[in-house]
Parts: structure tokens; C-alpha cells; sequence
């Protein structure tokens, strides 16, 4: 999944219930580790919560304004070009001439290396292809990169869970 909206999926079912999952500065951390990007080098505190809850609204934001084609607001968009600018994690060769992020990172270079994605995401080819899952449990917003540029759902869970949901509705309707 794209990062920067796997991070901006850190609040789920957005139209109702805005669950939390940063609820604590090691909710972040677990993240960043989960995520592959590395558990930060000193663990995160209240300070960087906040700030990556703020990128994380404004990536939000930026987000919608894309798939509705409204204009970005400029308060986020120059939040998240802040950050982007800011040192990021750099990338790195392996021995088996794979790439893997320098790390443990800071909260910072985390969260510069979402924005930096964010940019790429909302700038490059792949923007008009955001999509917000089809699932009523899911809000889960992604990158639809089947060639037809029609699918529906954010995972393979939630296609399963609405074809189920579909098919009861036919059977209770034919019985
Ligand atoms: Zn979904």
C-alpha cells in the first residue's frame, strides 16, 4: 500500500466513528516499525504526536481535494511541502543489491519520507486513480492500479466481506 496513505489510514472509518490508532506516542512508533520505515532511534513523545497527526490531517485533506478536484488548500499544501523538504530516510544498497531504509530513524525523517511520498502520489501520474473503498466498514482510500481503473476495494478482505454481503442479498431474496 502506498505509505503515505497507509499513514493517512491511521484514522479509520473517517464518517462515523474516526477511530484513533496514534492514540499514544508509542502507537507512532509501532507504526513506523510495522510499516518497515524503523522504530525511531529515541522513542516518539506527546511533541511528535502532534506533528504527525497534523501532517497526517493535512494528507488527508490534500488527499480528498485530489479525488474531488477541488483546489488544495494552501495551508496544507505548504505543510506538506515543509515537510518534504525536511532529511528524510535515506534509502540504502544491501549486499544482495537490495534497498532498505538507513535506520533507526528519526520521528522527523519519518515523517518527511511520508511527505515526500504524499508529493510523488499527489503530483505523479497515479493521483487520478485515488479511490475510496467500497466497503460500508472500510473508508480505506487507494491507488487503483488494475488496468481497467475500476476496482472498488481497498484489500481483499473487504471485496470478500461485500461479495458475502451481496450474496445473502440475493439468496434472501430468492428464498
Ligand atoms: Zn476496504
Amino acid at each position: 500500500m502506498d505509505l503515505a496513505l497507509n499513514f493517512v489510514a491511521t484514522v479509520g472509518e473517517r464518517w462515523r466513528a474516526n477511530i484513533e490508532r496514534l492514540r499514544s506516542p508509542s502507537d507512532l512508533d509501532r507504526w513506523c516499525a510495522e510499516t518497515g520505515l524503523g522504530r525511531p532511534a529515541r522513542p516518539a513523545d506527546n511533541s511528535d504526536l502532534a506533528r504527525a497527526r497534523d501532517l497526517r490531517e493535512a494528507l488527508h485533506r490534500a488527499v480528498r481535494s485530489t479525488m474531488c478536484g477541488t483546489g488544495m488548500d494552501v495551508v496544507d499544501r505548504r505543510g506538506i511541502n515543509e515537510w518534504a523538504r525536511t532529511a528524510d530516510i535515506p534509502p540504502q544498497l544491501t549486499a544482495g543489491g537490495c534497498i532498505e531504509r538507513a535506520g533507526p530513524p528519526s520521528v522527523d525523517a519519518v515523517l518527511a519520507t511520508i511527505a515526500r511520498a504524499a508529493v510523488m502520489l499527489l503530483g505523479g501520474a497515479d493521483a487520478d486513480r485515488l479511490r475510496e473503498c467500497a466497503s460500508d466498514n472500510s473508508s480505506t482510500l487507494f491507488v487503483d492500479t488494475s488496468r481497467a481503473a475500476a476496482r472498488q476495494w481497498c484489500s481483499k478482505r473487504c471485496a470478500d466481506r461485500i461479495n458475502a454481503h451481496r450474496y445473502r442479498r440475493r439468496h434472501r431474496s430468492a428464498t
